[in-house]
């Protein structure tokens, strides 16, 4: 369908897929779930670039299609059709040996569940030299990494302890450490804080904020918590397998954002929201939004004032 090896080149629809700033491209992603009788339209030609060294949020309802997104980019799924590139890679086009490399190298993971995060028989510390054990490392070597990724998380003095030990916030923050073990360019956190407490999952999202800060690697954390959301300087939000809004912190809220508690943060408006304009010319309206400008009938006109489009019934 599309000429391949043009990844230097322009595409089709004009999304430089070369741009060196971009670790993420998706063009018209597709993925489409087949059952015995039913197929399943997860991802219905979803758009999305994110620049290398961001901390992006996803939101949006159940069944949207964030999780599908999050394991095509992870390389645990491959899409129906479309283009996506992450760190260079085309993952549309790799084979399942390719997959495995990139999965081992190029990207860390950290899922809602801590169980499927961590060895339950395995300590905090031996969970994170897990994934070292491919790389040419004395276990000297090994163990001091390790033990300095704790360190950077705050979780070092759980070390020696192991997963039915500690804590959830605990066991998400080892999980954080053990994804972090193998330098991935890119961490994807599919609801890190959905099982814990609205404190623990406020210290879970500074530590992602920190990192991101600190090691300049790229963040993309899939979350329920909209005030996890205001603290994120691109919040993405995906309704039926598109990207429908998109906000931007407003960046006089980014320089506060440090010296802010969340009481004063839930009071100022953080970001403007964004429609996402497709290729096609398209723009998705929410039905909120449609319903404010009692729109019910499928026809709209749509007129330009003042160097404003207008749309109305
Ligand atoms: P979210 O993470 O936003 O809740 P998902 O990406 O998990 O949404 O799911 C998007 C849609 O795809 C849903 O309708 C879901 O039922 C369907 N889906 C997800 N995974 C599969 C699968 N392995 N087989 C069939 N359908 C699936
Ligand atoms: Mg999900």
């Amino acid at each position: 369908m599309y000429p391949q090896n043009d990844i230097t080149q322009e595409n089709n629809n004009g999304i430089r897929i070369d741009e060196p700033d971009n670790i993420l491209v998706c063009d018209g992603l597709v993925k489409i779930y087949k059952t015995d009788d039913v197929e399943v339209l997860a991802l219905q030609g979803l758009e999305l670039e994110i620049k290398r060294g961001e901390l992006v949020a996803i939101i949006g309802k159940s069944g949207s299609g964030k999780s599908t997104l999050l394991n095509m980019i992870g390389g645990l799924e491959k899409p129906t059709a479309g283009r996506l590139y992450v760190d260079g890679h085309d993952l549309f086009a790799m084979n399942e040996k390719g997959l495995v490399e990139y999965r081992r190298k190029s990207v860390g993971f950290v899922w809602q569940n801590s169980g499927q995060n961590l060895f339950p028989y395995f300590t905090a510390l031996q969970n994170v030299e897990a994934p070292l054990y491919f790389d040419r490392m004395s276990q000297k070597e090994r163990r001091e990494k390790a033990m300095s990724l704790l360190k950077m998380i705050g979780i070092d003095h759980r070390a020696q302890s192991y997963p039915a030990q500690m804590s959830g916030g605990e066991q998400q923050r080892v999980a954080i450490a053990v994804a972090l073990a193998h330098d991935p360019q890119i961490l994807l956190a599919d609801e890190p804080t959905g099982a814990v407490d609205s404190k623990t999952s406020n210290m879970i999202q500074d530590i992602f904020r920190r990192i991101n800060e600190e090691t300049g690697i790229t963040i993309i954390i899939v979350t329920h918590d909209l005030s996890l959301a205001n603290k994120v300087s691109r919040v993405i939000m995906i309704s039926d397998g598109k990207i429908s809004t998109e906000k931007i912190m407003k960046e006089k809220y980014r320089e506060q954002l440090d010296n802010m508690t969340t009481e004063s943060l839930a009071q100022v408006e953080s970001h403007e929201e964004y429609s996402i304009l497709d290729k096609a010319g398209r723009v998705q309206l929410s039905q909120d939004t449609l319903e404010m400008a009692g729109i019910e009938s499928n026809k709209v006109r749509v007129e330009v004032k003042d160097g404003k489009i207008i749309i109305s019934k």
